[in-house]
């Protein structure tokens, strides 16, 4: 009788979906679950940097009010300049939109753009809020492959085959999650051309920017889309920041920017219609990216982040019938299950398999719209010794699991 609306229908949001409700029922009863399955850096011990806290509750008495739609202003500067030092140099206040995390910002903008056939290129495996946010909007989610055969590059041939003429747009997510991939300049500049040639908008979700492993470069999409090609860049302070529960994001758009006037109304009227993002929030992005809080020692080798996802790598790698690359970048990694050695054919009973015998919690690849049963996703937050303890029932489960 008090049904769902039937734009449900393709939606879903799987990473919290059965199998975390399974690990929470558990946890009412008493169990101790060991949870790598959610990119929420505060729960592990990662504290935000004090200056941001101090700054925000130093806000509070001015942030009562319903701040402009878009965002107020010293935030939407702060976000023009940080991207000013990474090279973008054709962005302004106007184009720069405040959220309530990037997550608001995904599901606007897609609900302001598309109508029903529009065709968005969403990366399998992706962040499936990409996935579900084109399927709300009325639009359908085309996949293109990320290959894990060339460490989860983008496959180009894969991408541009899919493009028919209802195509509006592809997503890229640099760094990825699930994978963890950083893409090289050479890749970027190829996704740009294809955007060029056929007319496309990018969206680049670069959540992760800040976390790279490695040295590796990390080239914001930007840079390289000019004044041609119409990128909205998504990032925020969830991540590298550590304040995912202040739900603090921004949008940043560039490029023919008279050709798509229809658009950034329509993103417009939607940030209107919510009022504003979250105020005190808002103010806790200047006081990130005008500070001189940074997560650098965090990402390096001995560095927190760095070691764990050493460990991580090694572990998981070192289990019979698991293999899995080292990420560049973000705060995962995104393991095979050997096929020829385990007979699952449905990885989500395999994760509920997991938690209930070793009450581990990770997120199955489908959960990713990857396509086959042979994946999970590992959460590289815990400190390593959660981390090891994870990997040793791991593979003990494994070792008696489904074998062919
Ligand atoms: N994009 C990606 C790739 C993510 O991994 C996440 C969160 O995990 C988000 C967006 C959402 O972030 P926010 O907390 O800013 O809503």
């Amino acid at each position: 009788m008090y049904r769902q609306s039937s734009k449900l229908a393709n939606v879903l949001y799987d990473i919290r979906g059965p199998v975390l409700e399974e690990a929470e029922a558990m946890e009412a009863k008493g169990h101790t679950i060991l949870k790598l399955n959610i990119g929420n850096p505060a729960p592990f011990g990662f504290e935000a940097p004090e200056a941001i806290v101090h700054d925000m509750v130093k806000q509070l008495p001015v942030a009562q009010g319903y701040s402009d739609s878009r965002g107020i202003l010293s935030g939407r500067r702060a976000v023009v300049q940080y991207y000013e030092t990474r090279g973008i140099h054709n962005l302004d206040t106007p184009e720069v939109f405040l959220g309530n995390g990037v997550s608001e910002l995904i599901t606007l903008s897609l609900q302001a753009l598309c109508n029903p056939g529009d065709e968005i290129l969403v990366p399998s495996p992706d962040y499936p809020l990409w996935t579900a946010s084109v399927a709300l909007s009325g639009g359908t989610p085309k996949h293109y492959l990320c290959d894990e055969a060339t460490a989860w590059q983008p496959d180009l041939e894969d991408l541009e085959s899919k493009i028919t003429e209802n195509t509006r747009g592809i997503v890229v997510i640099n760094p990825n999650n699930p994978t963890g991939a950083v893409y090289s300049r050479e890749t970027l500049k190829k996704i740009v051309d294809i955007a060029r040639r056929h007319g496309l908008i990018i969206f680049a979700d670069e959540i992760y920017e800040k976390i790279t492993y490695d040295d590796v470069e990390m080239v914001n999409m930007a840079t390289l889309t000019g004044d041609d090609v119409l990128c909205l860049t998504y990032s925020g302070l969830s991540k590298a920041y550590r304040i995912a529960g202040y739900r603090a994001g921004w949008l940043a758009i560039t490029g023919p920017l008279s050709e798509a006037k229809s658009y950034l109304e329509g993103i417009k009227l939607l940030a209107n219609m919510r009022m504003c993002a979250n105020v005190p929030a808002q103010h806790a992005i200047q006081a990130a990216l005008g500070g001189k809080q940074s997560i650098d020692d965090l990402v390096l080798p001995q560095g927190r982040l760095g070691a764990q996802m050493n460990l991580a790598h090694e572990g998981l790698n070192s289990i019979d019938g698991v293999s899995a690359h080292r990420a560049s970048g973000a705060l995962y990694m995104f393991a095979k299950l050997d096929v020829d050695k385990f007979d699952i054919v449905d990885d989500e009973q395999f994760a509920l398999d997991l938690l209930r015998e070793q009450k581990i919690l990770v997120s199955h690849g489908t959960a990713f719209n990857w396509s086959r049963p042979d994946h999970f996703r590992l959460v590289t937050l815990p400190s390593v010794e959660v981390l090891d303890e994870s990997i040793n029932r791991l593979g003990e489960f494994l070792s008696g699991y489904k074998q062919k």
